[in-house]
């Protein structure tokens, strides 16, 4: 690693990687297949459910290059900057806090390097 540089994990995260939720995951699929994907969509449930991994791994295949019938590649230039947390039309937007020293009001770009620290260690977040 070049001194200075940013390691940046990978979480390699697909529909098929999340345990369980099959009812949800057919729900999205089929908003696919019928070409009907809402312009926003929540994930809700209670801890440890998977809704943001699952979100993410919906969100990979729904940007994926070469997505498959059930699944997004996971090999694409699409994918890997999905998984890496850097895809320039995956935003995040998340509750900040203004750190010690700043004026102005923070917004969560400004925290991306630690949210994506935080998320690969748990992409739970909880
Ligand atoms: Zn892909």
């Amino acid at each position: 690693m070049l001194k200075g540089s940013t390691k940046i994990l990978t979480l390699g995260m697909k529909l098929a990687d999340i345990p369980g939720q099959e009812g949800v995951k057919a729900l999205l699929r089929q908003g696919l297949e019928s070409g009907q994907i809402p312009h926003a969509q929540l994930f809700a449930g209670p801890p440890g459910s998977g809704k943001l991994p699952l979100a993410l791994a919906y969100a990979q295949w729904l940007m994926c290059h070469q997505p498959g019938e059930l699944d997004s590649c996971g090999e694409c230039a699409s994918c890997r900057k999905v998984d890496k947390l850097i895809h320039p039309d995956l935003h995040w937007v998340f509750p900040v806090v203004t750190r010690p020293g700043e004026s102005e009001k923070p917004g969560s770009e400004q925290w991306m390097r630690e949210f994506r620290q935080a998320f690969t260690q748990n992409p739970h977040l909880e």
